[in-house]
């Protein structure tokens, strides 16, 4: 398959399209947004080896927070190419709300904060020396069952609320090549949940086991590194005791060379990465799902991107947009708008450990009940892999033609 072809093939079932119609093209300069050739072809990084907003060419357009790729594909639906609607039931749009569990508390174990230690010697000299009185500033937060109340537990209970899940992304240790920058939870690692004392992986049980999907947060390296993603998904499942499907790397470090074909290698089947750190934004242009393309073997990967429009660090932090509640709510509603008008899926993601500061709760809960008044579909990212796939079928797509490759 050629990226021509591919590209057809995604604006056929974006459309809801048969195999076969006569599909309209999507201009090159949106191509290029999507398949990401800016990353492909631009080396400059940020500091931890991330593509950042201030990079992209959407963002010096003004065009950064516009999802410009799902503005076209509604603008071909009303000139008679819409098929099959995109989401199931009626609604307009979706939400899809994931966590990425890179802490579980506040308070860490002594065995968490040595592994802490040991990770952040193998910085360089700098790192290490900048690092050391945050290091002795932890140990004031050592615990030795240290409560989920106000972070894991907290997350389940407005969504229980809402009756409604997410993707929740937990990283494993120990990982071959761990950087400065990975988690330092284990598994077997004891937490009070509930009220009681348990194990990370017997919560992590508990969180599936309530409808929610559990997925794998690829440690720093896993990005670039061939096999990493196989054998933390490997651990991961049999800690869980069911196959996992979704992921999101860590960091947000992920190379548009390597890391969807290793994704695809290691058998994971939808990816929510494509955001930034420093900004909420639409990285490819869009926020609608869609297959990655794997230009150097010229080829669509079976791994379907859930781009990531919003998290809690890029709105809140100093250093990246540094908002207040009621700025934070406005851009979320100016996104949720063109979202919603497009018929796109706004991904927000939101850290169970931020939720100890009022605001980051305060958001999640005005952006759930202010999506489901605007029509949308809450589904977590499984869910939307799965709905991809029926509905692919329903319009007769050959899904072999999606394959994962070696490299
Ligand atoms: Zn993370």
């Amino acid at each position: 398959m050629n990226r021509q072809d591919y590209l057809r093939r995604v604006v056929r079932l974006w459309l809801g399209l048969p195999q076969g119609a006569i599909t309209p093209d999507l201009p090159e300069s949106l191509a290029s947004l999507l398949i990401r050739d800016e990353e492909r072809l631009n080396p400059h990084r940020d500091a931890w080896g991330c593509w950042e907003y201030a990079f992209s060419d959407n963002h010096h357009r003004g065009a950064l927070l516009v999802p410009e790729i799902d503005q076209w594909v509604q603008a071909q639906r009303r000139q008679g190419f819409g098929g099959e609607p995109l989401w199931p039931n009626g609604h307009r749009f979706t939400l899809t709300i994931s966590h990425d569990v890179d802490d579980l508390s506040r308070h860490i174990t002594a065995k968490q904060w040595a592994r802490q230690a040991a990770i952040r010697m193998r910085g360089d000299v700098k790192s290490v020396i900048a690092a050391l009185p945050v290091s002795l500033w932890q140990t004031r937060s050592i615990r030795p069952t240290p409560s989920l109340a106000d972070s894991l537990e907290k997350a389940l209970s407005i969504e229980a609320e809402f009756k409604i899940s997410a993707s929740w992304f937990f990283t494993v240790w120990p990982i071959d090549r761990s950087s400065p920058y990975d988690c330092i939870y284990a598994l077997g690692d004891p937490c009070r949940f509930r009220g009681h004392p348990t194990t990370v992986a017997a919560l992590m049980r508990t969180v599936a086991s309530e409808g929610h999907d559990v997925g794998l947060h690829g440690s720093y390296g896993s990005a670039v590194h061939d096999g990493a993603l196989a054998a933390e998904k490997h651990i991961l499942e049999m800690a869980l005791g069911k196959p996992i499907v979704s992921t999101r790397q860590h960091w947000l470090h992920w190379r548009v060379d390597k890391t969807p074909r290793l994704q695809a290698n290691a058998g994971l089947k939808v990816d929510g990465t494509l955001g930034f750190n420093g900004s909420a934004g639409f990285r490819a242009g869009t926020s609608l799902p869609y297959p990655l393309w794997d230009d150097e073997h010229g080829q669509p990967l079976d791994i379907l991107e859930v781009p990531l429009a919003v998290m809690d660090v890029g709105l809140f932090r100093l250093g990246a947009m540094g908002l207040d509640l009621a700025l934070a709510k406005r851009v979320v509603d100016q996104i949720t708008a063109r979202v919603a008008t497009a018929g796109g899926a706004l991904s927000l993601l939101i850290h169970p450990s931020h939720l100890v500061d009022p605001k980051v709760e305060a958001l999640m809960r005005w952006t759930i009940s202010h999506c489901i008044e605007q029509g949308a579909w809450i589904a977590n990212h499984a869910q939307i892999r799965r709905h991809w796939d029926e509905r692919a079928a329903r319009l007769g797509d050959k899904g072999e033609s999606f394959s994962a490759v070696r490299s």
